[in-house]
């Protein structure tokens, strides 16, 4: 159920209806949108009845929500979502399409930095790398941990690049959360209800990737357990389901970037590098993405693919991700959508070589 407020409804009038609900046992949730402030009552409601809540001051209305996913529900908030990193300069949510690139792993100082230098100068707006790496075997590279992160957070210092890394344990979540901009919950982890909780009680933003047999439906109620903890700015990424078709590595489903949007005001990622697993596929599953409505893109970039750690196959060359880069600009503007343009004049060369040593 979500209590409506009119427009200009003061504190106090939001105040009263917060306690209302309090004293009838349900707990709130307020979303302060531009236009308007909506209070959402989740919990056991089937005893709750919309009177005692329209008789209120300041109430437009109350409507109960159909579906199962509450917070994230578009019927909750109408509006958009925006989540804002590195004081405004980075908004997910809004007209422009973010573009997040880096390593599957941080590998070494010198990787990442590079890296980063590469996709800062063809248009990214966010720095990847993983430093604790969910891999199928426990014998594969397991990412670099708390040295990862020190290494992204330099990688970040030089290039200005926020950055997003995964969080796997309820454990590092305090660790990586004090190195991380975004917080990334990899599709492993999707319905890891004690994590999403945790994460639900930071304040960094959060990227829950879809489980790779998860239903759109648990992939929404796996957000609304990040929302119901506290924590608002939570975004989706789409990497691809398994299916009975093995040519790909997964398959992506670009049904669920409109289908997000249509439904959620959270703001949608979309990642053709797991999506696909080949990397001459992921250009054009990007540009699809871009052009279904996805608001963000997450891509791996790798300076030397073939001799990377994890997912070398799917990983585009620092080359192909510029070229990526400018077709997406053009995707962009025909759907009334803008990629912000690379910076011009970075003086990489000597940072690179000192990193080269
Ligand atoms: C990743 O982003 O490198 C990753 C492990 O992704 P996923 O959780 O989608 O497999
Ligand atoms: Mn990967």
């Amino acid at each position: 159920m979500v209590v409506i407020m009119k427009p200009g409804a003061t504190a106090a009038q939001i105040g009263a209806v917060i306690a209302k609900a309090e004293k009838l046992g349900c707990q709130t949730h307020p979303i302060y949108g531009e236009a308007r402030t909506v209070v959402a009552l989740v919990g056991d409601l089937t005893q709750i009845t919309r009177e005692p809540f329209d008789a209120l001051d300041g109430v437009a209305k109350t409507v109960r929500i159909q579906e199962p996913y509450k917070l994230s529900s578009r019927s909750a908030r109408p509006e958009n979502t925006i989540i804002e990193l590195a004081n405004g300069q980075v908004v997910f949510g809004g007209p422009e399409i973010i573009v997040m690139a880096g390593p599957c792993s941080v590998e070494s100082r010198q990787q990442i930095i590079e890296t980063a230098i590469a996709v800062k100068e063809a248009g990214a707006k966010v720095l990847r790398g993983g430093a604790f790496k969910p891999r199928t075997s426990p014998y594969s590279f397991q990412g670099h941990g708390l040295k990862g992160l020190e290494y992204l957070a330099e990688a970040r210092e030089i290039t200005g690049l926020p950055i997003i890394t995964e969080v796997m344990t309820v454990q590092t979540v305090p660790m990586v959360a004090e190195y991380t901009d975004i917080l990334q919950i990899g599709a492993r982890n999707m319905q890891n209800y004690g994590l999403l909780q945790a994460v639900g009680k930071t304040n960094k933003p959060v990227m829950l990737k879809r489980g790779m047999s998860g239903t759109i439906k648990e992939w929404l109620m796996c957000a609304e357990y990040i929302l119901s903890n506290g924590n608002s700015n939570v975004m989706l990424c789409e990497r691809g389901i398994r299916t009975y078709e093995t040519a790909t590595r997964n398959t992506f489903d670009l049904n669920a970037v409109p289908f997000i949007k249509e439904t959620s005001h959270l703001p949608v990622v979309a990642d053709p590098s797991h999506g696909t697993g080949l990397r001459e596929l992921v250009p054009a599953m990007a540009k699809a993405s871009v052009a279904a409505g996805a608001d963000a893109l997450i891509l791996e970039v790798h300076p030397d693919p073939d001799k990377a750690v994890s997912d070398g196959r799917q990983s585009l060359t620092p080359a192909m991700f510029e070229q990526l880069m400018r077709d997406l600009r053009r995707v962009a503007v025909a759907v009334d959508r803008y990629i912000g343009e690379a910076p011009v004049n970075i003086d990489a060369a000597d940072v690179l070589e000192r990193v080269r040593g």
